[in-house]
């Protein structure tokens, strides 16, 4: 600075003769006794090329007029006219000149002073020497000799570029001892005028010390004064009304250039700001850009960090950093621009070691001087762990937790991406519980979703590394095994799960037994896609249930043609209805005492247009399956009951009933409307059923049953012996008639243990004044067994199969009066 300032000055060499020469001259021309010298003797002759520099002054009156000038200072006055009052002049020339002469008049000596004149932008100063002399004629005359010092700053051109704040520019005014007093405004801008509130007028060439703005108050100009003396600049802020002012001072030696600007609205976003940054609810902190130290924090971050303010301060950002962090932190702290956004979470630590998840924004600002950030921090730590729960049960089942379908499915995706390109094998196992129905029916729900949580315990407890086990849906559950599975693992690995999941389970003081059934499909033989492996293993599942519980089965192509066969089944069924394609048949069924025909099992029949004749063992589950068993039920009750009616009144009519007509809760008003819209007793319908009906909603069915039994229709136990718990069955409703097992029937010449339960079932069948009814009959051994075991009616293909109802007249005739068997 001071360096570049000697550098601009130029010194006139002039400047140092001319004065001490003037002063030399004024000292000489002075006489003994006398206080000033002559004018002749100083201003006259002598002065030679002086004379361009002088301007004459006379005082009369206690003011001052011009009456000769040279010409160079007509040039400074801008002005050549003589014998003008001082008024006239320009005011930064009036006031120097002024000055000068009445100081030099009042001390009786030469006096030096400098005067800032603005002349084409540029701040010039020029020396003005006073020197007073006595007139002969009369009077006081003051020579003032006026040069430019040669010194030249480029000061308005500098500040006028660069703001647009007030510009003021202030000549020093000093007093004879050279200390300065007052200030006359030399220059200024039209922002210093709207700024300070001014008319224009009293502005310019106007002293400090005539008051009239703000500039004039004694703090201002003790600020200036000291300004000048220590030569250097000055910063403050004044305040007026509503308004703040912001001073900023530099001093060039006697002038002083002075920068107004209006910080209200800065000093406002200021305490708005500070308003703002203390008591918002975010946590805040400011940080020093190079120390990374915290400069300011605000109450919010004390809080949420738990570090006292103090503490705070003392601390670097790193410090509630994770350690791990420090160094990709410190780099993306560096990185960042002017504002910055989180794009990324942040991990910070808090006072008691937790670890929170934040989101930052922040923005570069100016911090008493120094570059900082502002930085406000959102918590989403909560967030996270609530999106982390809401992605989480997207994929999981909510009441085992085990991952759902939609992940099973994902990761057998991933599994079969990098196992079909690493020549690795896949496994996918379906899991489906046998029995669960029975336990979820019959001790509720609530024990059904205890058991399933066991279950998937236990399956998780096999399932390690990137292996999988899911929750598919109800009680079916997926395993993925995704190491390079061969067909013996996991097969090994099914055999082990069906062990494991049929140990008993304790719910609630209960000991409950359950089993598996599971299907296996292996990549890349079984499929490539997850799909297609999913759709083979649920393949394989459905034939592991088939073949009976506790089984595994491993996909085959043939269950493919399975599957295909029973989706058309389906579509077949539907259309069969309309098409009038099911028609009953009646199978006899024959009082083994009277040894005649005592009534028949309606048994249904589908003759399909391509298949042939198809059995209801295979399409009535589908019927059910599909729901059309209602309909189709209906159908054959008042078919039966229309049949029946034609047939001698001693013979009754047997119609099956599906579980699913049960859950139709019209069952009662459908018999009812069949027997009276046929005009059949209720005495000669029997309604075969079988213990499944009392599987699910028990209570409902058995008040269904006692409802139909209170019409008069009489209930069978179909297929008795074959369910796991039949005996209870017959404690629960009173049946009229149990119907033996053709399986037992089928053995009874070969199997002791047959004849124990047929003779079983008989012998309770009599005590309880329950007809039995032996099925499957087809040779005259095995009716000789039944007769002797005391079984009442038997009904089998030794005396009939199921016949159209054309050729129920006919069996009626062969085996009407007495049966004979068939031949
Ligand atoms: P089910 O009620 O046990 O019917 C007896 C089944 O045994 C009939 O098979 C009958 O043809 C067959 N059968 C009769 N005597 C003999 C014999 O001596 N030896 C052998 N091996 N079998 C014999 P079908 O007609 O194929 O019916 C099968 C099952 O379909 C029935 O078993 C019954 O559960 C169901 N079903 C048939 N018609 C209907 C119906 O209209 N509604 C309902 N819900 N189910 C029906
Ligand atoms: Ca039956
Ligand atoms: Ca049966």
């Amino acid at each position: 600075m001071g360096a570049a300032r000697k550098q601009s000055v130029k010194f006139d060499a002039r400047m140092f003769e001319d004065v001490p020469v003037l002063q030399r001259t004024w000292r000489a021309a002075l006489k003994p006794g006398e206080t000033l010298p002559r004018y002749e003797d100083v201003l006259l002759g002598s002065l030679g090329r002086l004379a361009d520099h002088m301007v004459l002054l006379k005082c009369e009156n206690d003011a001052f007029a011009v009456s000769r000038t040279g010409r160079y200072a007509q040039e400074w006055l801008g002005d050549e006219r003589w014998d003008i009052p001082m008024d006239a002049l320009r005011p930064d020339c009036a006031t120097v000149l002024s000055e000068a002469a009445a100081n030099a008049i009042a001390n009786n000596r030469p006096y030096l002073t400098a005067a800032d004149c603005v002349r084409n932008g540029m701040v010039r100063t020029y020396d003005v020497l006073a020197l007073p002399t006595f007139a002969r004629w009369g009077g006081t005359l003051v020579g003032a000799y006026v040069n430019e010092r040669g010194a030249e700053y480029n000061l308005l051109d500098a500040i006028f570029s660069t703001t647009d704040d007030g510009v003021i520019s202030l000549s020093t005014i000093r007093d004879a001892t050279g200390r300065p007093f007052d200030f006359q405004v030399v220059h200024y801008n039209q922002a210093a005028v709207r700024l300070l509130n001014v008319a224009e007028r009293s502005l310019l060439w106007q002293r400090l010390s005539n008051g009239g703005h703000l500039l004039c108050s004694q703090a201002v100009v003790g600020r200036l004064r000291a300004a000048v003396k220590d030569d250097q600049g000055d910063r403050f802020e004044i305040d007026s009304d509503d308004r703040t002012l912001r001073l900023a001072i530099t001093a060039f030696g006697g002038i002083l250039s002075l920068v107004i600007s209006d910080v209200t609205s800065l000093k406002r976003r200021d305490a708005s700001f500070r308003l703002l940054f203390d008591s918002n609810p975010m946590p805040m902190w400011a940080l020093d850009c190079e120390t990374m130290a915290f400069v300011r924090v605000n109450d919010a971050a004390v809080q949420h960090y738990g570090y006292a303010c103090e503490t705070f301060l003392r601390m670097k950002v790193h410090e509630i950093w994770p350690k791990e962090e420090w160094l990709s932190y410190t780099q993306a702290l560096r990185d960042i621009g002017d504002t910055y956004q989180s794009e990324h979470h942040w991990r910070h630590v808090k006072a008691d070691g937790t670890e929170i998840c934040v989101l930052t924004f922040g923005r570069r600002i100016m911090l008493e001087g120094r570059e900082g950030y502002l930085v406000a921090v959102v918590d989403i730590t909560e967030r996270r762990k609530a999106e982390a729960r809401i992605a989480h049960m997207a994929l999981h089942d909510g009441l085992t937790n085990l991952p759902n379908r939609a992940l099973h499915q994902e990761r057998l995706g991933e599994a079969l991406e990098s196992g079909n390109a690493a020549g690795k094998r896949v496994a996918v196992l379906c899991i489906d519980l046998d029995l669960f129905k029975n336990v979820n029916d019959s001790f509720g729900h609530p024990m059904g979703d205890c058991l399933l949580k066991q279950v998937a315990d236990r399956l998780r407890s096999r399932v390690a590394s990137n292996n999988l086990a899911a929750r598919l849906g109800g009680d079916e559950f997926g395993i993925i095994l995704a190491d390079d599975t061969s067909p013996k693992q996991a097969s090994d690995f099914a055999a082990g799960l069906i062990s494991m999941l049929s140990e008993p389970y304790e719910i609630d003081g209960n000991q409950v037994v359950i089993g598996a059934s599971i299907g296996i499909a292996l990549s890349p033989g079984d499929g490539t896609s997850s799909e297609e492996l999913m759709r083979n293993a649920d393949m394989a599942l459905y034939r592991a249930k088939q073949d009976g519980r506790g089984t595994q089965r491993f996909f085959e192509r043939e269950m493919d043609h399975q599957v295909q066969r029973r989706r058309e089944l389906e579509l077949d069924l539907r259309r069969a209805f309309a098409n009038g394609e099911f028609e009953l048949h009646y199978q006899p069924l024959v009082d083994v005492a009277l040894d005649k025909i005592s009534g028949f099992e309606a048994l249904l029949r589908w003759l399909h247009p391509e298949k042939g004749m198809i059995s209801p063992a295979e399409f009535i589950p589908v019927a059910e399956d599909i729901g059309l068993i209602v309909t189709l039920g209906e159908w054959v009750l008042r078919q039966a009951c229309n049949e029946a009616v034609k047939w001698p009144s001693e013979i009754k009519v047997a119609v099956n009933l599906s579980p699913a007509q049960f859950r139709s809760r019209n069952l009662v008003q459908l018999v009812i409307s069949a027997l009276a819209n046929s005009g059949l007793s209720p005495k000669r319908l029997e309604l075969e059923i079988t213990e499944s009906v009392f599987l699910a909603e028990t209570e409902a069915n058995l008040a269904i049953l006692h409802q139909l039994r209170e019409l008069g229709v009489s209930i069978s136990l179909d297929d008795f012996g074959t369910g796991y718990s039949s005996l209870s069955y017959l404690r629960s409703f009173p049946f009229d008639k149990i119907k033996i097992d053709r399986s037992f029937v089928k053995d009874l010449a070969k199997r002791s243990d047959s004849v124990a339960i047929v003779r079983a079932i008989s012998g309770l069948g009599r005590s309880l004044n329950i007809t039995t009814t032996a099925e499957g009959v087809e040779t005259t051994e095995q009716l000789d067994w039944l007769r002797a075991e005391g079984c009442n009616e038997v009904q089998g293909f030794l005396f009939s199969g199921a016949k159209p109802a054309a050729e129920v007249e006919q069996l009626l005739r062969r085996f009407g009066a007495r049966a004979s068997r068939a031949a």
